[in-house]
């Protein structure tokens, strides 16, 4: 396979209870350690709503966050399985600017919501 970030060539490890299973995912290992996914979280109160935004990454990297689009899609099942909010994908949410619109959104669905994004600015 080849990387979608860094172009080069890589093959996927499999195991005896891999083996046969389907494997997605079209990043290599090396870039999985440059560009890590680590999960962080902010809630804050909107005005009748709370609000709940999940960031995927820490540093803006500068790179196509659609690549990581296998990954986010796990996080996305695992959170719309959480409660009755609603969750929303925002690609960077700026939280000096969107909360505006945020507090728009959760007036709008009538709930409370949860923001899933690559990456948030302050
Ligand atoms: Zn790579």
């Amino acid at each position: 396979m080849e990387c979608l970030i860094c172009k080069r060539q890589f093959i996927k490890r499999r195991t005896l209870l891999t083996l046969f299973s389907k494997e997605e995912g079209y990043i290599c290992d090396r870039c999985y350690d440059k560009y890590k996914i680590e999960l962080g979280y902010e809630s804050f109160r909107l005005e009748k709503y709370n609000c709940l935004v999940v960031n995927m990454f820490k540093y803006d990297y500068k790179i196509n966050y659609d690549y990581f689009i296998y990954e986010y899609q796990k996080i996305y099942l695992r959170l719309s399985k959480l409660n009755g909010s609603n969750v929303l994908f925002f690609d960077i949410v700026d939280l000096n600017n969107d909360l505006e619109l945020l507090n728009l959104y959760a007036n709008l669905l009538k709930n409370n919501i949860i923001i899933l994004t690559f990456m948030v600015r302050k």
